[in-house]
């Protein structure tokens, strides 16, 4: 296992789905080990609250692909509204542009999620967006550019997207390539390996 992605996977002894396709074959790594790297088996020590929280965040952090600051930055806005926060600062982090990217289909994974944006090749409600943390709302529809779309890389995206589960929160139009924000995130089965409750205990502490 030496992709640094796969390494992250395999300390936290679970799937974060990191390397696109690769994490739905069989040549996924953790498919055939399951223990963090270092280690000589499957048995580690009992955490304590606080480690489990500090591993919770840790672990959110890497699927999202988001650093430490913009990450507490999102708990301390969704501390400040008056919905749960744990609810909050889940919906905070999903709308943001790369994931939806990612979860429309229009990218295998969050991290080719970001290069794409980063190369301008999507427009939100028609105009150019390049910022990967841009918060989505309601309404917004998000296609690929006209020139990007035949890009050999879209076209082979496109071709298989077919199978892509993307979540009731969001619809995609097959004719118009076009994808909508139908309504605020909720939370689907992917996201079940993230107690946010628990990040926000650590926040809190
Ligand atoms: Fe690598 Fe994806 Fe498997 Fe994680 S889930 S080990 S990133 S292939």
């Amino acid at each position: 296992m030496s992709n640094p992605k796969c390494k992250q996977c395999r300390r936290e002894g679970e799937k974060l789905f990191l390397k696109g396709e690769l994490c739905y074959t069989p040549k996924c790594p953790m498919v055939r080990k399951k223990y963090a790297p270092g280690m000589h088996g499957q048995k580690g020590s009992r955490l304590t609250e606080y480690g489990e929280q500090l591993r919770g965040k840790q672990k959110a952090k890497k699927i999202y692909g988001i650093r430490e600051k913009q990450f507490r930055n999102y708990f301390k806005k969704a501390e400040r509204k008056s919905k749960a926060t744990a609810s909050t600062f889940y919906e905070l982090v999903e709308r943001r542009f790369d994931n939806i990217v990612y979860r429309l289909g229009f990218a295998k994974s969050r991290d080719q999620a970001k290069k794409f944006i980063s190369h301008e090749h999507f427009l939100v409600n028609n105009k150019k967006v390049n910022i990967s943390s841009y918060q989505i709302k309601p309404r917004d529809t998000i296609r690929i550019r006209k020139k990007s779309k035949d890009k050999q890389v879209f076209q082979e995206i496109l071709a298989q997207k077919g199978s892509q589960n993307i979540p009731n929160w969001l619809s995609f139009d097959k004719k118009k390539v076009e994808g909508v924000m139908i309504a605020v995130p909720s939370k689907q089965e992917q996201e079940t390996q993230i107690d946010w409750a628990k990040i926000c205990e650590f926040y809190s502490r």
